[in-house]
């Protein structure tokens, strides 16, 4: 036996060679059964396009007989893709002439073939099925178009009998016989063998449909080509009935990157792609999706984003990047945050931190993180202005030290303030239309004895969406005419205007001091 293999990219070995595989891709059809997914015209155009622009090999595009829209859309999709379009059918006239109107390169018919479906679902017998199979394939054949055969519920049908139906339908002409595991039973060993033993009864080229019910379906229509199927069925973000289908990022990604093997598909593309039937399915992927989720190539851990930033292979698979799918690597910030991420995330958005920036960034990301929030980058660099344009601990005049406020639909907003002013404590509190304003008079309060310093300008930015978004507070003051201003940011807002007015009053004392009027803008500044 000749078993095939990877060298060097990790021990596995095959029977076949799955280097010939094709893609066959039922988003449309399939997909669509997904509970509450109904695509219209124009979305079923243009899945079709961009998966006939990457070079899918057969795109099933639907039920012709099933509406006079679904009729149109297959139509359409087989007169303009120039790859393979599919069109399914029961074992019937009507619906394989439909399939044959519309023009499909493949009418793609199927019946019941196991016990519980042939009784129950079809009230028929295993004659009648075989007798069914066999005027279908030849309707097909004597039109003169490729036909597809798929013994529906092989997985749960008996050997025997399936082996019998795949004879009769390969005897009428099938150009090739579909294996589908319709209820999503089997697994990989078992499909291996069921793939080797049918293709021992009957010589016919073979194509698996599997589903994803136990998160076995990419696995399986793997083993099912590692047996000698020639093609395997698909659908982008695995959507389908129920749990849905195998994956297309998933099966192809393994094909190109476990396998080893160029299957002709642009992959550089699968994350639009999976973006596309995402929007228009409105099926939202979770961000653990394997290789389109958001989360396939983020790192939070200290140790492997430090890993990654070194070398992506570290803690990433290596043998697929995102750059081969179309996606990017990221590098969230959170509680495992650690400072080399903070510093690659900042130096790519043009920053310039020091040391002492980086680590009370990573300090104030850590501590965002760990009250349960998500960090965005945006937040990360709201964090980033206010750190870096705030005045160093040791030159500071004015030092926040607490805030109190206390609000209601009821009561006058009060707040009180402790700043140490010139290594001296002092606390004032003040009221205000609203807790922001009643802390800034709070602290005008204590400036006004020794300083006199009025606020030109005042604005709050929510950074990020949600209601525990950073918010970034900006303040200009002017006082004897040297002017100054500054930027905070907290998920408290109080806390961040006081911050900023703090540190404005910071800036404009040591200009002051200094005797210049200095540059009008903050010291140091991001993009
Ligand atoms: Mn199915």
């Amino acid at each position: 036996m000749t078993l095939y293999s990877n060298p060097g990219k990790g021990i596995v070995f095959w029977e076949h060679d799955v280097s010939s595989a094709r893609i066959f891709d039922t988003t449309l059809r399939d997909g669509e059964q997904s509970p509450g997914t109904s695509f219209s015209h124009d979305d079923k155009i243009r899945i079709a396009d961009k998966l006939d622009e990457m070079g899918v090999h057969v795109i099933e595009a639907g039920f012709p007989i099933n509406s006079d829209e679904e009729f149109q859309a297959v139509e359409e999709i087989a007169d303009r893709c120039s790859t393979d379009v599919c069109g399914l059918a029961r074992v019937n006239e009507a619906d394989l002439d439909a399939a044959m109107d519309a023009e499909v390169d493949l009418v793609h018919t199927f019946v019941s073939s196991s016990e519980i479906q042939i009784e129950k679902s079809l009230d028929s017998s295993r004659e009648e099925v075989l007798e069914l199979t066999r005027d279908a394939v030849e309707h097909v054949k004597d039109h003169g178009f490729d036909c597809m055969f798929s013994p529906m519920d092989a997985t749960r049908t008996e050997f025997s009998y399936l082996a019998d139906i795949v004879q009769e339908a390969a005897d009428a002409g099938a150009d090739i016989v579909n294996i589908p595991d319709t209820v999503g039973v089997i697994r990989p060993t078992a499909m291996h063998r069921l793939i080797s033993a049918l293709k021992d009864e009957v010589d016919v080229p073979y194509d698996v449909h599997t589903h994803d019910d136990f998160g076995l379906a990419a696995a399986n229509a793997l083993a099912g080509l590692e047996a000698g199927a020639v093609q395997c069925q698909v659908s982008v973000n695995g959507i389908g009935e129920r749990a849905g289908n195998a994956a297309l990022e998933e099966v192809v990604m393994s094909l190109e990157s476990i396998y080893d093997v160029d299957t002709g598909i642009d992959t550089t593309e699968i994350y639009d792609l999976s973006k596309t039937v995402e929007r228009l399915s409105g099926i939202p992927l979770p961000q653990n999706k394997p290789i389109v989720g958001s989360n396939a190539f983020s790192h939070e851990s200290g140790i492997h984003a430090a890993g990654v930033i070194e070398d992506s292979s570290t803690f990433e698979p290596g043998i697929m990047t995102p750059e081969m799918v179309g996606h990017e690597r990221r590098l969230v910030m959170g509680k495992h945050t650690g400072r080399h991420s903070v510093r690659e995330t900042l130096e790519e958005a043009g920053y310039s931190p020091t040391d002492d920036d980086v680590a009370e960034i990573t300090k104030r990301v850590k501590s965002m993180g760990g009250k349960g929030k998500r960090v965005s980058d945006n937040d990360v660099h709201a964090i980033a202005e206010s750190v870096m344009s705030s005045v160093p601990a040791s030159e500071k005049t004015v030092d926040m030290k607490e805030v109190n406020v206390s609000t209601g639909n009821d009561r006058t907003p009060m707040a009180s303030v402790k700043v140490d002013v010139d290594g001296e404590e002092k606390v004032d509190a003040g009221v205000g239309v609203g807790p922001v304003d009643a802390a800034m008079t709070a602290v005008r309060s204590i400036m006004g004895e020794d300083y006199d310093v009025e606020i030109t300008d005042f604005h709050i930015d929510a950074i990020s969406g949600g209601s525990d978004a950073v918010a970034n507070v900006y303040v200009g003051v002017e006082s004897d005419g040297y002017e100054a201003n500054a930027n905070a940011s907290s998920e408290d807002i109080t806390v961040a205007s006081v911050e900023a007015l703090v540190d404005a009053v910071n800036h404009v004392v040591r200009k002051k001091a200094r005797g210049d009027d200095g540059p009008k803008t903050k010291e140091t500044t991001g993009p």
